[in-house]
């Protein structure tokens, strides 16, 4: 597909915009170059004139307004040179121009003049408008003035120009895919649906997490449908100007009814279409809300022909959007573009590392595997990183180690080997990894624990412990959440065990623990004291009080019930790390000083070690 801009503007705005050019030059070329069009005059002070006269050196003077041209006495044949000066209020003048006998006479007005004055009156306006038209292009970008603010700026697809982008091209996101494939059948044989009375749908939503592939299914299925396309970004509607949302809104319809049946996509839908309750503390914004109101009327308004434009839109945030949108006759289809599951994200992996050249050891199972919550765009980027590392270790091929390496350095940032810990550090570091990799290893919830390493990486990691899960989990259960909080307080449970004191290392750990408490608590109500309540706010932001209040109001003794409970949680997962620390204290030992010995620990090596870990019995788990 190929991106076409907008017809370009009329041919008589280029006259115009000539003619505009040609006069400012030449209002400037009269300002600046006074003499451009006649003679050159030299000009000479008023004091001199007076002085030539009674010199007696003038023969005649002819004296206007703004200036005085005068010739002084020829030698012999030649006639004088003519001089210029600028008058001043002098009385006396005529006077003394006949005195000396000077031939004198007052300028006729000038038989330019009347040019002058209409140019006074016509340029300035021009200007403004020169002015006006210049941000107005700047604001709207691409070949389109002040004439058409109200333009919409859609990009239109058109097919066969380049590579086509089709549901082939997308994977993992099996469902939506069906819903659209019915989107295209509708597109392409309206008839089929009609005849038995259906209504063919107007709007279809897109609704997922950023980097899931929403933009690209709706290139998919214009490439599919075959039919003309009209792309624009919600926040192109939205502008300096009140009123030019609405005016492109507008035209956008128009356009697209004119070339039906075709497909109109807005991306990033919220950009526009947030709910009109929720304008917080600062008020509405009117021109939001126009444009909305239009996109709303103009939905509704191509009911009535049997005109089969369809619109699809895409949003991350379809909690925000106002519910007028989601009505039926307007976006009444909603398709979750959802985070693949294992095999969509071993779909994925394949349709990008397609050009790319695969080594033979390479297991994109395996990295499906290691990947879950990666969206579509960052395992693209995942395929991306591995070739950029092959080819950096000058490999013919991608290799497995490539899209490992690629993996951790897309979850725990580059290794950063020139920050240098002294000894006395890398061994803290080193019993707080173990100590995450041990509790881990005892708890279930948070996946096989995959490399210990001491390796400085990323912004902050000074050691990390790269756990991952076995499968894709949807749910999990209140002993698998105090599992993953104890294997997080696992590294300062370490570091109190072996050094009796803390460093400031873990507090992105408190950070995490504290949070996924907090919401056992708020969220998913498994506290016992506080009941199956929902405390929390955050999910449901359509609901809230637009102050960035994300709790629900609660009286003092409940805010300081879920503090209790929080606090519960967190130091009870604690207590069980540094039990499980303690009973298995000499493999501490052994672990840390093989990992300062290697700085990793991995593979079947770090699998041995961890299956000696002994649980500890459930009893000291209850406080
Ligand atoms: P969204 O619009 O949902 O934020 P995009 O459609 O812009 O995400 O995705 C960005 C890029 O990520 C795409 O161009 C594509 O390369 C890749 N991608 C995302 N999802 C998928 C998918 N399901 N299948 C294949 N590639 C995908
Ligand atoms: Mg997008
Ligand atoms: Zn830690």
């Amino acid at each position: 597909m190929a991106i076409k801009d907008q017809p370009q503007p009329p041919r008589f705005r280029q006259i115009s915009n000539v003619l505009l050019l040609l006069s400012s030059l030449f209002l400037l070329a009269n300002i600046f170059l006074p003499n451009l069009f006649g003679p050159q005059i030299p000009q000479v002070p008023y004091s001199l004139f007076v002085h030539q006269i009674q010199e007696q050196d003038v023969v005649r003077a002819s004296v206007g307004q703004n200036e005085i041209r005068y010739q002084l006495k020829g030698e012999g044949d030649k006639p004088g040179q003519v001089l210029s000066t600028t008058p001043i209020f002098d009385l006396d003048l005529p006077k003394l121009l006949q005195e000396k006998g000077v031939e004198f006479a007052a300028t006729p007005p000038s038989k330019n003049g009347w040019i002058g004055s209409v140019l006074s009156w016509v340029i300035p306006p021009l200007i403004f408008v020169a002015i006006f038209q210049f941000f107005m292009n700047r604001g709207g970008g691409g070949p389109q003035g002040a004439l058409s603010i109200g333009k919409s700026k859609a990009k239109v697809y058109v097919e066969g120009e380049s590579a086509k982008i089709t549901f082939a091209d997308v994977a993992g996101v099996e469902e939506a895919k069906t819903e659209l494939v019915e989107v295209v059948e509708f597109l392409k044989t309206p008839d089929k649906f009609t005849a038995i009375g259906a209504r063919i749908p107007k709007g279809v939503l897109l609704v997922g997490p950023p980097g899931t592939g929403k933009t690209l299914l709706a290139k998919a299925v214009a490439g599919e449908a075959g039919v003309p396309f009209f792309s624009i970004s919600g926040s192109e509607f939205v502008e300096l100007f009140v009123g030019v949302g609405s005016a492109r809104v507008r035209d956008l319809f128009e356009q697209a009814k004119k070339q039906a049946p075709c497909i109109i996509f807005i991306d990033e839908l919220d950009a526009i279409g947030k709910s009109r309750s929720t304008g917080g503390m600062y008020g509405g914004n009117d021109e939001r809300e126009q444009t909305l109101n239009q996109l709303l009327t103009e939905m509704d308004g191509f009911a009535a022909g049997n005109t089969t434009v369809i619109v699809l839109a895409a949003t991350n945030r379809p909690e925000s959007l106002d519910a007028a949108l989601l009505r039926p006759g307007r976006f009444d289809r909603q398709v979750l573009v959802d985070r693949p599951d294992l095999s969509g994200r071993e779909a994925i992996l394949n349709i990008h590392s397609q050009t790319v050249k695969l080594g033979p050891d390479i297991d994109l199972k395996a990295i499906a595997t290691r990947t879950p919550g990666f969206s579509g765009a960052d395992l693209a980027n995942l395929v991306n990183e591995a070739a950029l590392l092959a080819a950096r270790n000058k490999r013919l091929a991608v290799a497995q180690e490539d899209f490992l390496e690629a993996f951790e350095r897309v979850v725990a940032g580059l290794e950063k080997k020139s920050r240098v810990l002294n000894e006395k550090e890398k061994k803290i570091v080193a019993y707080h990894e173990v100590g995450h990799a041990m509790v881990g290893a005892a708890m279930t919830g948070g996946g096989e624990v995959a490399k210990i390493s001491i390796i400085p990486r990323g912004m902050a990691a000074l050691g990390y412990t790269l756990q991952v899960p076995t499968e894709d989990r949807f749910l999990l259960d209140e002993s698998e959440l105090r599992g993953q909080i104890a294997t997080l307080l696992g590294g300062r449970s370490a570091e109190e065990v072996v050094f009796g004191s803390i460093t400031t290392g873990a507090s992105n750990d408190l950070q995490k623990a504290t949070d996924l408490a907090e919401r056992m608590v708020t969220t998913y109500g498994m506290s016992k004291v506080l009941g199956p309540l929902a405390y929390d706010r955050s999910q449901q932001s359509f609901l809230g009080d637009g102050m960035g209040n994300a709790r629900r109001a609660v009286s003092a003794q409940t805010a300081e019930a879920i503090d209790q409970e929080v606090k519960e949680i967190v130091e009870t997962a604690h207590k069980q790390a540094l039990d499980i620390l303690k009973e298995n204290r000499e493999l501490l030992e052994t672990i840390t000083s093989k990992l300062l010995e290697t700085e990793v620990i991995e593979g079947e090596k770090l699998h041995d070690f961890l299956t000696q870990v002994k649980p500890v019995d459930k009893v000291s788990a209850v406080v």
